[in-house]
């Protein structure tokens, strides 16, 4: 399942510090199958207790996280302050994404400009999101002809969330599907605003520009991540006992990278289930509400074909029970089938035929 979040902000507010936070990390994880090349894009690896603890007790050859991507988007402000072909690759570019990180400024620094004069991020929020606002009218109106065929399949949408039916069994071809998916509503798409602040008021946990932007924020429903980005890009180098050190150091308990890695996976609807055996301990990534078939297609096309049934057992009960086999004898190892919801910390066996 290919996920990616976009990177966007103001020139100046630390982006590429925090790409590059996240592309180191991608290179430490260099080892790790799905590790990218591309400059733009930045695999990061979603950090899970629960894998850590199936890896000692399953003691595989293997032992995989899940992961998704981060991709910088450039271009936004520089497209749109000479009114020139208005963010046409920021658009497509913005349209690929599944959620948008918002980088703010939250940090005073005489040496590092701000295009607008000041620090003020509430201001900066409102320039970005309502260039969003333009560009996504723009898109939406350039063309009468795709203008009506939207308008057709959303009252087709319409009509059958009208009925209490999921969208997902609506019945649209593979052309529609991909037509409402290069139509979604950017400025409906998930969003965080990162607030990038110096490594004093991350310790405090607040300054007056971290707190206007909660406050923003908080009427617009949309969760806010303080992070310092220049400590994050120095924090990543470290092995992962010295980081511990490091950030209890500075009283704190988790990196904001990894906060932001999780939270993104929060607001995009993720859960996790897991595969479990000798070979190999794997995290999948699935989206919350998919049916068992769907979910045994993450990891193969033919385990969705030819699905016939899927054995649970839920994270929490080996952990209680201790082994698979004390799960078992409880009576808590399930046999599901196609209509099984899947749920996170699901410890999966998919039985097919193909
Ligand atoms: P971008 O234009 O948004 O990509 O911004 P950059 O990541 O290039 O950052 C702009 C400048 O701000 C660089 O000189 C960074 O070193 C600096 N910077 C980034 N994050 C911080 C921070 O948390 N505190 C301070 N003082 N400077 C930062």
């Amino acid at each position: 399942m290919s996920l990616k979040a976009g990177i966007i902000g103001m020139p100046n507010v630390g982006k590429s510090t925090l790409f590059n936070a996240i592309t180191k990390k991608n290179i430490l994880a260099a080892n790790y199958p799905f590790a990218t090349i591309d400059p733009n894009l930045g695999t990061v690896v979603v950090p899970d207790k629960r894998l850590e603890t199936l890896e000692k007790m399953y003691m595989p050859l293997r032992c995989i996280p899940t992961q998704y991507e981060f991709t910088d988007i450039a271009g936004l402000v520089k497209g749109a302050s000479n009114g020139e072909g208005l963010g046409n690759k920021f658009l497509s570019h913005i349209r690929e994404v599944d959620a948008v990180i918002h980088v703010v400024r939250c940090f005073k620094d005489k040496d590092v400009i701000h295009v607008e004069g000041s620090v003020d991020p509430i201001r900066d929020i409102e320039i970005i999101n309502s260039r969003l606002e333009r560009i996504t009218k723009k898109a939406q109106t350039g063309n009468d002809k795709l203008l009506l065929k939207e308008v057709d399949i959303l009252n087709r949408c319409k009509d059958f969330l009208v009925q209490g039916k999921p969208l997902r069994d609506l019945d649209l071809s593979d052309e529609e599907k991909e037509f409402i998916k290069a139509f979604n509503f950017i400025t409906l798409k998930p969003m965080i605003y990162l607030a990038n602040v110096n490594e004093v008021d991350l310790v405090n946990g607040s300054n007056e520009y971290i707190d206007k932007v909660k406050e923003y924020a908080l009427n617009e429903g949309i969760k806010v991540i303080p992070m310092c980005a220049q400590i994050e890009s120095e924090l990543v180098e470290l092995p992962d006992d010295e980081k511990k050190v490091f950030l209890n150091e500075l009283g704190i308990e988790e990196s904001g990278l990894d906060k932001l890695i999780k939270t993104t996976y929060d607001i995009l609807g993720l859960s996790t289930f897991f595969t479990v055996g000798s070979d190999e301990v794997r995290a999948w990534t699935f989206k919350k509400g998919m049916k068992a078939p769907e979910c045994a297609g993450i990891i193969h096309t033919d385990f969705q074909k030819g699905f016939i049934k899927a054995e649970v057992m839920s994270y929490e009960d080996l952990i209680k029970y201790g082994n698979e086999l004390k799960v078992k004898e409880a009576g808590k190892a399930r046999l599901e089938g196609k209509d099984y919801i899947m749920q996170d910390g699901d410890i999966c066996l998919f039985r097919f035929n193909v």
